[in-house]
């Protein structure tokens, strides 16, 4: 079908990214909102790269706990625009700003619908690398959605591409910091442990109220990250948390990539079985 950027009005900002911005936009002909990124051509051949891998990564996924990609808009400046679904009530960060920590029992529907989102990514062979809770997309029928594939790796041939550095640091797994120790056991690791335990990372935030794995106030640069996260203990919830909460949480931040459990596994866990888990 022939849709085009020009049956779109522009509403306003929702947010600028590292590679361009999102706006709020209006399809004219039906008044639906849809968020529309604009990233502005570059010829930074490094710059087109990641965005034609953001492009090829929108085009294969279709769940409903992924933000869906409508069409994407090539223009002759080599300005590309990703039309996607309007998610109208933000982020979890920004919810955990606004309205504080969540309920146990409002982190066990986040926790369903992401590990979800992520079983469908990693059975598309697709790794985000970049879980934490400003890339998780609300909307107001409390739906939960994985956003921003601007770091997202799809796993080739060679695992190579998920070696290099890129991706919030404050989320990153022991293997990416250490793939010696805490890797497969050659050096090296797929990526797919590396989202469960950004996941994990994110629940223990959503509940606390505030970055984990460091003290209060402390900035995380990434040699303080580092040790905390390789050398320090496991990071465990308070004390007043059900069982099923703390279990899940010790599930996804297995310090050994290869013994945490995968997406397949943790929606099997009581967590995210239970209609609604009893908050103490
Ligand atoms: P980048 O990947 O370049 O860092 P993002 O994709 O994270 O940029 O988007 C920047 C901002 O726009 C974010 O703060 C996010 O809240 C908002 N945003 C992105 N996609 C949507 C969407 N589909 N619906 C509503 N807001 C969005």
């Amino acid at each position: 079908t022939n849709i085009s950027e020009l049956d779109f009005e522009k509403i306003q900002v929702l947010g600028h990214g590292i590679s361009g911005t999102v706006y709020k936009v209006c399809h004219k002909a039906t008044s639906n909102h849809y968020a529309l990124k604009v990233v502005h051509g570059d010829s930074n051949p490094e710059v087109r790269r990641h965005l034609l891998q953001e492009i090829d990564i929108l085009r294969r996924t279709d769940s409903p706990c992924v933000v869906c990609c409508h069409a994407v808009f090539e223009k002759p400046s080599g300005d590309v625009s990703f039309l996607m679904e309007y998610m109208d009530s933000g982020s979890l960060e920004t919810e955990l700003k606004s309205h504080g920590k969540m309920s146990e029992s409002k982190i066990a529907d986040v926790a369903r619908q992401v590990t979800k989102g992520l079983h469908y990514l990693h059975s598309k062979k697709i790794v985000h690398r970049d879980i934490k809770p400003a890339n998780l997309l609300v909307n107001s029928k409390k739906e939960v959605k994985i956003a921003d594939f601007g770091v997202s790796k799809i796993i080739g041939p060679t695992l190579d591409a998920c070696n290099s550095f890129v991706g919030t640091c404050a989320y990153m797994s022991p293997e990416r910091f250490d793939p010696e120790k805490y890797g497969n056991g050659r050096g090296n690791y797929d990526g797919y442990a590396g989202d469960i335990w950004s996941l994990g990372v994110t629940l223990m935030e959503l509940y606390m109220g505030h970055f984990p794995l460091l003290p209060v106030g402390q900035r995380p640069d990434w040699a303080t990250l580092m040790c905390a996260v390789c050398f320090g203990e496991v990071p465990g919830l308070p004390e007043n948390v059900s069982e099923e909460f703390r279990s899940f949480v010790d599930c996804c931040l297995d310090k050994d990539s290869t013994k945490r459990w995968t997406a397949a596994q943790l929606l099997t866990h009581p967590f995210l079985c239970h209609d609604s888990v009893s908050v103490s």
